[in-house]
């Protein structure tokens, strides 16, 4: 085999399409969020960023940056080992604590990111309880799907955020099996939100085990920023409620919270967590002043959602077509993957706004979008420039003009 004609051919296969990728070279200003300065082609720009997941800007609240310049001073840059082999740094043990505190859990576990949390503790869930079947959402995230894949238990997909379809295919199963459903609360892409009290039901009816990935709402929403299910006061029907230290909490890093026997069985078993160096102290140190300022007042979060209301007014004064739905998340539908990066490109070269195009396999195949999320530090002005810009840049690249 020709090894590297292969790869020029596949990536070759990807461009056709329009969906080959290319990332914005950043460089994020501390202070200055949402403002960041794009490298291109040697030369610099400044940019408003509108794709960014550290919703809240938490990835620069002088907290965060205080806690992690004084545990750098403390203890270093790395933790020197896994967590069982001299890596555990205390700094792991209160953000567990803070952790487990945030969604009412007995214990919590750190990985390190939100994708090896998920992919770890359903693989090691899925696969040591015996005879195992896991209870799937439709829209679930490639990591929840990747950790169920790899345990090799049984899988049926329920129809996305549908207890009813959850229910029948729960009733097939034979009632002394192990169950697990696994479900998100805010779907990333379409900014939808799970019915986790009726799908608890559910579950509760049919005996099974419950796994909610909170990724994008933890922090968002809630009165101490628990989640979805904190707002809804359901956090204590979830047996496992999983979340990312790298969205909203600003830092980087992955977790689940549950009973202490759960946390301390995925701990002992899950090869995802044991075989792998501990997160820098000064990460953990970091996460934990995020989540602290983030418990302790609701501001950020009204002016979170006070931004994402006028950017969907806007948008729809002026006509360009979003998802509704009830979430901080603004998917503007394109539905053509050429289109899509056209009008990304066209936003970045003459506006300066920067919302990265996202396309398959991210999204179903013509339902490529721009995914707005604006942040409580985007200003009125901002909002006005990214709507003209849009507005600009929608009417020069019809759909037909895109293939
Ligand atoms: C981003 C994401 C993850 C992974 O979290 P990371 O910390 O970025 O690895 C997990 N689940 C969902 C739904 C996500 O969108």
């Amino acid at each position: 085999m020709n090894y590297e004609a292969f790869f020029r051919s596949e990536i070759e296969g990807l461009r056709r399409e329009g969906r080959y990728r290319i990332f914005a070279d950043l460089e994020r200003q501390a202070g200055r969020f949402p403002r960041a300065t794009l490298h291109r082609d040697g030369r610099q720009v400044e940019v408003t960023v509108w794709c960014s997941n550290d919703y809240l800007g938490m990835g620069q609240h002088p907290d965060v940056l205080a806690a992690m310049h004084e545990a750098i001073e403390r203890c270093g840059a790395g933790a020197g080992g896994t967590r069982n082999i001299s890596g555990t740094n205390h700094y792991h043990v209160l953000l567990e604590q803070e952790l487990a505190d945030l969604h009412g859990k007995e214990a919590a576990l750190l990985f390190t990111s939100g994708y090896v949390s998920n992919w770890a503790a359903l693989t090691t869930l899925a696969s040591r309880m015996p005879n195992c079947v896991v209870l799937s959402d439709a829209g679930n995230h490639a990591s929840m799907i990747e950790g169920i894949r790899h345990s090799r238990a049984e899988r049926r997909i329920f129809a996305h955020n549908d207890p009813e379809d959850l229910a029948r295919k729960l009733a097939d199963l034979d009632p002394e099996r192990p169950k697990l459903v696994a479900f998100e609360s805010v779907y990333s892409m379409d900014g939808d939100v799970a019915p986790i009290g009726e799908l608890c039901d559910v579950a509760d009816r049919y005996r099974a085990m419950t796994y909610l990935d909170e990724v994008h709402a933890v922090g968002l929403y809630g009165p101490r920023g628990g989640g979805v299910a904190e707002r809804m006061g359901v956090a204590d029907r979830l047996s496992v409620i999983e979340g990312t230290l790298g969205k909203a909490v600003g830092v980087m890093g992955g977790y689940i919270a549950g009973s202490a026997a759960l946390c301390d069985f995925v701990r002992s078993f899950a090869s995802g967590f044991i075989f792998t160096t501990a997160l820098p102290p000064a990460l953990a140190a970091g996460a934990i002043a995020s989540i602290r300022h983030l418990k302790a007042g609701g501001a950020l979060r009204e002016r979170h959602q006070d931004r994402v209301a006028r950017v969907r007014a806007g948008l729809d004064a002026a006509g360009i077509p979003h998802k509704a739905n009830p979430s901080h998340i603004v998917p503007v539908m394109v539905g053509d993957p050429v289109r899509c990066k056209r009008l990304s490109d066209l936003l970045l070269e003459q506006h300066g706004v920067y919302v990265q195009p996202i396309n398959y396999p991210t999204v179903p195949r013509g339902t490529e979008r721009l995914r707005i999320t604006p942040s409580p530090l985007h200003s009125d002005a901002d909002i006005d420039h990214l709507l003209r810009s849009l507005t600009a840049v929608w009417s020069e690249v019809p759909l037909r003009q895109a293939a």
